[in-house]
């Protein structure tokens, strides 16, 4: 009998590794750009380290957990969120003793047992980052620029950022947010679905969260959370907003924003992409300061992210047709002369950032240098700039294969998508 894979999971094949590939190899990028170093954990822990972790109020741990005793008799568990396994490792290696602040990255499988759908499934990958040792606004939005950043270096376009403020990890205000959706609902609460008629004792913060018609419903005309958070939260959560704005980057408030983990202080934030139906947040994170501490640590802030690859490769599928960018060099551009450097640039941002077509050049080598770095990078065309080039807006383009060469306007660039049509498609 033929064995076939389990339910919700899948096998990633040579033709869809190169998107993988390419989304790793941009995370791995960035997170050197914003000074992260990559941790990988233990895909197995003890079962506790989620309990505690990510709380045991949470559809994770209650329902989706792949839990096992194994041969030793010990509860363990298939890691199903990134973060309580790096914090464990972050205590385990001793730098909290020292006060330091660590900022780690991490592209890491989890595991959860949950009704397989678009864009979910039992096994998936995701890549996060965390930062110990820091509480101030300016980190929270070094975050978000940082998860951005990776989106917009993947290509992807149309993606929102919502912000909300969920109320700080302080008794009294947390109190005050679950009174003050408790009060909202109260005599409403006959119509709410079973789940939320739970929550509502359990953690009446979650109810936000329900996709419910009626529960949305009722929900309506509801102030948020931010308003029923503590002043020292909120004027964090509003110095946080004003960084963003100061630097040009676009949010959106969503006082329902809470996020399917119990432990976030105050801040949380998700990122929504277009071309992904109903299921459209491709990553979120935000602000935790009590993990480190319930977790047997000292007192130390955290604030982090996670980002399901999948999702991010469904959307950027939907965006673009042509992803993933290829790695292999499609055009080489060779030049002579300083003055046509400036041309230079221009070809190789059109073929790039517009046509998406790998491109490349050895700038500063002689003529003959670049034609064999050309040849050596197994460069499929080559684009040649000269001075009397320049002065017509007009370039060579050859055929490395055949030799074949033949005239280019510069107005005409973008006719050169043809001759790798059928590529990544
Ligand atoms: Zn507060
Ligand atoms: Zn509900």
């Amino acid at each position: 009998m033929k064995i076939n894979v389990l339910k919700g999971m899948y096998d990633v094949l040579p033709e869809e590794v190169v998107f993988w590939q390419f989304i790793e190899k941009t995370v791995r990028e960035t997170a050197a750009l914003f000074g992260y170093g990559e941790i990988r954990t233990p895909i197995l822990e003890r079962t506790e380290l989620f309990k505690r972790g990510s709380g045991i109020g949470t559809d994770i741990v209650k329902k989706e957990m792949y839990i096992f005793e194994d041969r030793g008799g010990r509860s363990v568990t298939l890691r199903p969120e990134g973060t309580p396994s790096v914090v464990r490792a972050y205590l385990q290696s001793g730098v909290t003793s020292q006060g330091e602040i660590a900022k780690l990255f991490y592209i890491a499988p989890m595991f959860r047992y949950e009704k397989p759908q678009k864009g979910r499934f039992r096994q998936h990958v995701q890549f996060g980052a965390e930062c110990f040792g820091i509480k101030n606004p300016a980190i929270d939005a070094e975050m978000i620029i940082f998860l951005l950043t990776i989106y917009a270096r993947l290509g992807l376009k149309g993606f929102v950022l919502e912000l909300n403020n969920v109320g700080c990890g302080k008794k009294e205000c947390r109190e005050s947010v679950r009174k003050g959706i408790k009060d909202f609902v109260s005599g409403k609460t006959n119509s709410m679905c079973d789940d939320c008629k739970l929550r509502l004792e359990e953690n009446p913060l979650r109810i936000l969260d329900c996709k419910k018609e009626g529960c949305i419903e009722i929900l309506s005309g509801f102030e948020g959370t931010d308003s029923l958070a503590c002043e020292s939260c909120r004027s964090y959560y509003k110095e946080l907003k004003d960084l963003l704005s100061a630097n040009a980057m676009p949010f959106v408030e969503n006082s329902r924003l809470v996020r399917g983990l119990d432990y976030y202080t105050a801040v949380v934030f998700e990122v929504t992409a277009s071309g992904l139906g109903s299921q459209n947040a491709i990553g979120g994170g935000g602000r935790y300061d009590n993990m480190v501490k319930e977790l047997g640590g000292p007192d130390v802030p955290a604030v982090g992210f996670g980002a399901g690859i999948e999702r991010v490769i469904m959307a950027l599928k939907s965006q673009c047709p042509d992803f993933p960018v290829s790695t292999a060099t499609d055009v080489f551009v060779v030049y002579q002369g300083e003055k046509a450097l400036k041309k230079v640039l221009f070809i190789l941002n059109t073929l790039r950032l517009k046509l998406n077509i790998s491109a490349k050049a050895a700038f500063g080598k002689s003529m003959k240098a670049q034609m064999r770095t050309a040849n050596k990078l197994k460069s499929k065309y080559c684009i040649i700039v000269g001075d009397e080039e320049i002065n017509k807006g007009v370039f060579k383009l050859k055929n490395m294969e055949s030799g074949e060469e033949k005239e280019i306007t510069e107005n005409n660039l973008k006719s050169i998508r043809q001759l790798f049509r059928g590529k990544n498609e």
